[in-house]
């Protein structure tokens, strides 16, 4: 299934919920922009090498868009399209003064050196610097970007604009970057794990967990789970899933991985190694947390799924036919759209600081993060609650309606 027809089946469900009419849902669906772009690069060796970006911005009834820019082979539009609305869907469930919206390139960025990633993000800012800005649209670092990438663009948009850092988020942290950006996410997605677990009644000895994607993500809500002990039992990323069925060493592994060339779990002796699509079907797994890419949990493997809980670390891990499946056995998913909304919290907070031109201790922004983050889980599990709905749909209706709202009252039609 494309990404756009989930996000379309999920939005759906709940504007059912909400007795919202055919031709508003189509209102509050439709993006409000899509740009395709030509992005042309020399490469190293002299040839030029020709890529296609794309910038969807969904929707600002709420405030300037906000959303990641994602440097992955598979990158199209109707993927643009898909994250763009979860990004609306997702800073409305936060309760954050900001719209949707994302872009990306089709492109493999670990087949290019560092500096044609440079050249190709100044392309890409060439061509679309004139719809981004600090009150339009705000992009953030997502898969195959860091915080070099957002110095880079924010250079090259400053070329243009003057002076005014807050026209992009997930910078370095000594180049008016926020300090806990870098782990918000996985902060955010191990906060709720636990707190979750808690609501279940399941104590963190028997919280046995897996994380798929040991990136800025994985590793992040990885280290959390692990002081909070929780046993994580299995890991992976590209090179395999790396299996403890007592629990690794997370401290060990994470430094393997800092001194791994390429960042990377392989050669990590200290357990079992199982092939890649191992994790998704442990027996012995609680809590799988899916912490890579969209899609890989779908009607074709969601029968081989032994978790109780799982927790949306990735945009879009499992697909509409698969949720029902999971729903039907009990299984209690978190939702993308709450579960990592702690990045966009922290680069919200990044913004503000940028534009107040003053500087947060880190201590400030994880109180305030933790506030956000636990006060969006209170009001999506009473949602779910009073409506008899699951936590996705219950999440899909507070953002719902409060984007509905704020277009009704600046005036839909004008
Ligand atoms: P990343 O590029 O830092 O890490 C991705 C990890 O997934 C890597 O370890 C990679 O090896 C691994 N991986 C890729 N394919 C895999 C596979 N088939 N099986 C197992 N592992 C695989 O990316 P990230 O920033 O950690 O983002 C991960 C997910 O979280 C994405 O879906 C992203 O959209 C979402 N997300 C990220 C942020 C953020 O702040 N970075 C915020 C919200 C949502």
């Amino acid at each position: 299934m494309r990404a756009f027809e989930s996000t379309q089946i999920f939005f759906d469900a709940a504007a059912e919920h909400l007795n919202i009419e055919p031709s508003l849902r189509e209102a509050l669906l439709m993006p409000s922009r899509e740009v395709q772009v030509q992005v042309t690069i020399e490469r190293d060796d002299g040839s030029l090498a020709n890529y296609v970006g794309f910038r969807v911005q969904h929707d600002n009834s709420r405030g300037p868009m906000k959303g990641g820019l994602r440097y992955h082979p598979q990158v199209d539009l109707d993927e643009v399209r898909a994250l763009a609305s979860l990004m609306t869907w997702k800073t409305a469930v936060v309760n954050l003064p900001y719209g949707g919206a994302k872009g990306g390139i089709g492109v493999n960025p670990s087949k290019m050196s560092k500096r044609e990633i440079e050249r190709l993000t100044r392309a890409f800012v060439d061509q679309i610097h004139d719809i981004v800005g600090p009150d339009t649209d705000i992009p953030a670092p997502d898969m195959g970007t860091d915080h070099q990438v957002m110095a880079w663009f924010r250079n090259q948009w400053e070329k243009y604009h003057g002076f005014n850092p807050a026209v992009i988020t997930g910078k370095p942290v000594e180049e008016y970057g926020a300090r806990g950006r870098e782990e918000a996410t996985g902060r955010g997605v191990g906060s709720l794990t636990v707190k979750l677990a808690k609501r279940l009644g399941v104590k963190p000895a028997a919280a046995k967990t897996a994380i798929q994607g040991f990136g800025n993500v994985g590793t992040h809500a990885a280290k959390f789970l692990y002081e909070s002990e929780f046993p994580i039992i299995a890991v992976s990323d590209l090179t395999g899933t790396y299996y403890d069925p007592n629990g690794l060493n997370i401290s060990e592994v994470l430094r393997h991985k800092l001194n791994h060339p390429k960042g990377l779990l392989e050669g990590y002796q200290h357990c079992e190694c199982l092939p890649v699509d191992a994790l998704m079907s442990l027996q012995d797994v609680n809590i799988l947390i899916p912490a890579a890419l969209g899609g890989v949990i779908t009607a074709e493997n969601v029968d081989d799924i032994h978790a109780s809980i799982i927790i949306e670390a990735a945009n879009g891990p499992i697909d509409p036919e698969a949720d029902a499946v999971l729903q039907e056995k009990g299984v209690t998913i978190l939702p993308d759209i709450l579960a990592n909304a702690g990045g966009v919290t922290v680069s919200y907070f990044e913004w503000v600081q940028n534009r107040q031109h003053y500087r947060w201790t880190l201590d400030r922004v994880r109180q305030e993060l933790d506030h956000t983050m636990n006060e969006a889980f209170e009001n999506v599990w009473q949602t779910a609650q009073q409506n008899n709905v699951s936590l996705r749909i219950a999440a899909y209706m507070i953002g719902i309606t409060r984007v509905r709202r704020a277009a009704e009252l600046a005036g839909l039609t004008s």
